[in-house]
């Protein structure tokens, strides 16, 4: 299988390209040519299979040019007991009747983000080292995306980070997480701007295209279709751990910022899992919730995105929506492109005649929740089941709780855990939460960032002067 691109203008590549590259060379996205498909047999064959051993079955599929068993080597060493807390690597924890939480936060920054980059890791120096080449990730973080990088790239052969955040707009746990590390290859930039301005220098520099090919330039933001894959894998696995037999459905619930997330649930339904409804719940930023509800996507400008107590998902124009409205507008390149001119001239598009499909055909569903929802929730699921969830998890969880139906799991997609986001923990339950042993102290480590003005061409020469050649 081969991988082409949204917007139509890009020649099949395989697995291993499209993993060192961001944008495809027309400014779309990466899909694959066909979406594989799982048939019922083949899912019940899954139930034994363990998180490592799943994820190859799932990569597999996607996964063109590496062999099945370097790709098993990859996933038990990304999915190792040393690397998650857990035992189960992604644990299902009930919460109340069918809604349970699906533990995606088990990894070494306590937030969901650690599934996908740590395969990442292994599967970025096995391409590297294949190839005889190096690499210069420059990202953009609203938090929780460049610890998870930086944690599963420090120290890798070959590589080297360059991460952009918002100056002053993450947690102390987020920034004391990013910013001790010490690592040579790890650069930190703290930029004055909000997290799309982040994103903006970022696209910015990879559209350069000489500069992006001296420099090797890589990405690792949602939009790598690597990640989107490897999050595919724990929707197969929370279904499996949350029926007993074929056919069964489940819905998920996802707090979403840059669609990445949620596509992959959608990528999940469309090879076959039986998937009833997919959940999107959005904060204040409300861009995607707007658009399920009315069929208009509207992307905000930075001055228009809140920043709000689930700093994760302060996102107002969602970098992986494209590949879910290529499918809408039933896989054709040129009206992708048509729309995305008509977002750069009106600033909007009108896609409200398949609004009676989003449900219908596709299963999703979408609901916001704000600040109060935010508390209540924290502070109710605590005294009602005595589980501790972090702020971007109870968004999901409050919108969850409208669309549960009997005989149904709900899967709470668990994005963070509180110990993330120790402020807003404080504020709900009147306690701090814990932090797990081995992150004690790391607040008084000493931190490691650069701030840059927001300007592109700063941060290029930022890059120039320390990218590995
Ligand atoms: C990144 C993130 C999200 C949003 O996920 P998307 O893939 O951008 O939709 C939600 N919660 C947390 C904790 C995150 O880190």
């Amino acid at each position: 299988m081969k991988y082409v691109s949204t917007r139509g203008g890009m020649e099949p590549q395989s697995f291993s390209d499209i993993l060192l590259e961001g944008l495809a060379t027309d400014g779309g996205l990466a899909i694959p040519q066909q979406v594989p498909q799982v048939s019922a047999q083949m899912l019940e064959s899954w139930r034994p299979l363990s998180y490592p051993e799943l994820a190859a079955q799932v990569l597999g599929l996607f996964v063109d040019d590496i062999p099945a068993e370097d790709l098993a080597r990859l996933t038990q060493a990304a999915y190792a007991p040393g690397v998650f807390a857990s035992e189960d690597v992604v644990p299902v924890k009930p919460l109340k009747g069918s809604l349970s939480l699906l533990g995606l936060s088990e990894g070494p920054t306590l937030a969901f983000k650690d599934m996908a980059m740590q395969f990442l890791g292994q599967v970025f120096e096995y391409v590297l080292q294949r190839r005889g080449t190096t690499l210069n990730v420059v990202g953009a973080t609203s938090g929780d995306t460049g610890s998870a990088a930086e944690y599963a790239l420090k120290g890798k052969k070959g590589v080297s980070v360059f991460m952009l955040s918002p100056h002053g707009r993450m947690s102390a746990f987020q920034r004391a997480q990013m910013y001790s590390l010490q690592d040579a290859n790890i650069f930190n930039v703290a930029v004055e701007g909000v997290f799309d301005d982040c994103q903006d220098i970022v696209k910015a520099l990879a559209g350069d295209l000489a500069f992006k090919e001296q420099y090797r330039l890589g990405a690792v933001n949602s939009i790598n279709w690597a990640r989107i894959s490897a999050q595919i894998v724990y929707y197969f696995w929370g279904w499996l751990r949350a029926t007993t037999g074929p056919g069964q459905q489940v819905s998920f619930a996802v707090p979403s910022g840059n669609f990445g997330n949620i596509l992959s649930g959608h990528m999940a339904r469309k090879m076959g899992l039986p998937i009833r409804r997919l959940v999107l719940a959005t904060n204040e930023n409300n861009v995607l919730e707007e658009f399920f509800r009315t069929g208009i996507y509207r992307p905000r400008s930075a001055a228009d995105t809140h920043a709000t107590s689930s700093p994760s998902m302060d996102i107002s124009r969602a970098s992986n929506f494209e590949r879910f409205v290529f499918d809408l507008v039933g896989q054709d390149a040129s009206e992708v492109r048509r729309l995305w001119d008509e977002l750069g001239g009106k600033g909007y598009f009108d896609l409200s005649s398949h609004q009676p499909e989003f449900e219908s055909k596709y299963g999703f569903v979408a609901g916001a929740s704000s600040h109060a929802d935010r508390l209540a929730t924290i502070r109710r699921v605590h005294q009602e089941t005595g589980v501790l969830i972090d702020p971007h998890t109870a968004d999901g969880v409050k919108v969850a709780e409208a669309y549960l139906e009997d005989g149904i799991p709900m899967l709470a997609l668990e994005t963070a855990l509180p110990a993330k986001f120790g402020e807003t923990i404080l504020e709900a339950t009147g306690k701090l939460a814990p932090v797990p042993a081995h992150l004690a102290g790391l607040d008084s480590l000493p931190q490691r960032v650069d701030v840059l003005p927001n300007d592109a061409e700063r941060v290029r020469q930022y890059v120039r002067e320390r990218a590995q050649v």
